[in-house]
């Protein structure tokens, strides 16, 4: 396909939130809608190396209410678009094995419960209880929500992105955004590998590079990327159908049943800001001797895959949304690592906004940009 010389919108990013954008806006009728993305397939950013997860319990009011609107939209997916997503509700359970972790999953349970989320707290003992493979002597207390669970990302991108091209979306691979042009403080054209786009509107879903195409516009977006991976093992047949995805929250460690074996990856607290996608082969071992003391049967399992993928990480560990200092630059990015799951609100939400001038669905004004410079920050504690 040629690139089109004119756009009423370009939108850069073929993750989850550009193609949930393109989808949505074409549903509420936008026409002209480009979307450039710079690999050779759309989703490979860090929408395609996510673990697939996709809960309620976060800690502050706004996480919980986009994913009350998000994790719905996720289930009705097949319906409404056509394509299975793998929805396995298979629960979240957080393990506290310290004082501060237990003393805040007690808050965020009641906050999750007020706001209409069913997730329950656990004591040391429920948590051992519900996991006998696991290693858990110093759990003080857990939390558990059954409605949580696994989605297979690739099918969400390809669902959106068929979705929009059939309503008249171009979308483009291998074109890399290059430049942006601002006339006045406005903006006026994207230069891509492919050639230029006039257009008086952007849409910056760039996830881990937003800052990058921020600065093409002289945006300053405090988005960081930092490294996280994971592996896979073979075939485990101890472990339950019903395994919940654990996360060990201390170390920041967690497991969820893939296929017949386990999805294992832990953060490192250490990772220097950056772009490398390689496998830090040190931590994974680092990753893995946690991994085994909590969950001793992993020493005979052998890993079937790894790979590396990056957070795109703001100051508070909210996302950003809406326009910025330039007219016509919006940004929906910087979910910093729990943003798949929000993919599908955070672009109707962002179609909202290009098209009314505000939000209906749920109020995310607070989450714009300005907050970093206004000193407006809303901390997330449920990072993983
Ligand atoms: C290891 C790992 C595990 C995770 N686990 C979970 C999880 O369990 N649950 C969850 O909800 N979230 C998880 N996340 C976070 C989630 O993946 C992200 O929040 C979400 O996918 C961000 O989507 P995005 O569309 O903003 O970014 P991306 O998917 O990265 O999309 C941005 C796209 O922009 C493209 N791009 C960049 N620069 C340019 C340019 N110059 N020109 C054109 N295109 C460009 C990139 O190639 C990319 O495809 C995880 C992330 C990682 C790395």
């Amino acid at each position: 396909m040629n690139i089109p010389t004119r756009a009423d919108i370009v939108i850069i990013g073929g993750g989850v939130m550009g193609v949930s954008a393109a989808y949505h806006l074409a549903k509420r009728g936008m026409k002209n809608i480009v979307l450039v993305e710079k690999e050779e397939f759309f989703g490979t950013g860090a929408t395609g190396r996510c673990a697939g997860g996709a809960r309620y319990q976060f800690s502050t009011e706004i996480n919980v209410k986009l994913s009350i609107e998000s994790l719905p939209m996720i289930e009705r997916f097949k319906e409404e678009i056509g394509q299975a997503v793998n929805y396995r509700k298979c629960g979240y359970l957080l393990v506290a094995t310290n004082e501060k972790d237990a003393t805040i999953f007690r808050h965020n349970v009641e906050l999750q419960n007020s706001l209409g989320v069913q997730t329950k707290l656990l004591s040391g003992n429920e948590v051992r209880e519900r996991l006998p493979l696991m290693k858990f002597e110093d759990a003080i207390a857990g939390t558990f929500n059954q409605e949580d669970g696994i989605v297979d990302p690739n099918s969400v991108v390809a669902g959106y992105i068929s979705a929009a091209q059939k309503m008249g979306v171009k979308a483009l691979t291998r074109a890399q955004v290059t430049g942006i042009r601002v006339c006045e403080e406005e903006v006026e054209a994207v230069e891509t590998t492919q050639g230029t786009i006039q257009t008086r509107t952007i849409l910056n879903a760039a996830g881990p590079w937003a800052g990058q195409i921020g600065e093409m516009a002289g945006v300053q977006i405090p988005i960081i990327p930092i490294r996280r991976q994971m592996f896979t093992t073979n075939s485990l047949k101890e472990v339950p159908e019903d395994f919940p995805f654990v996360i060990d929250f201390a170390q920041s460690l967690y497991f969820h049943r893939e296929g017949d074996g386990l999805l294992i990856g832990m953060s490192n607290r250490n990772e220097k800001p950056g772009f490398d996608q390689t496998i830090d082969e040190e931590f994974e071992f680092v990753n893995l001797e946690a991994a085994i003391e909590r969950m001793p049967l992993l020493e005979q399992a052998s890993r079937v895959s790894h790979w590396a993928g990056l957070y795109e990480v703001t100051p508070d560990a909210h996302p950003i949304f809406g326009g910025s200092n330039i007219k016509g630059f919006a940004i929906c990015a910087g979910f910093s690592g729990h943003g798949f799951m929000h993919g599908p609100v955070a672009g109707k939400l962002m179609s909202e906004y290009m098209i009314d001038g505000k939000y209906s669905t749920l109020d995310v004004s607070m989450l714009d940009l300005a907050r970093f410079e206004e000193g407006r920050l809303i901390k997330e504690y449920n990072v993983v």
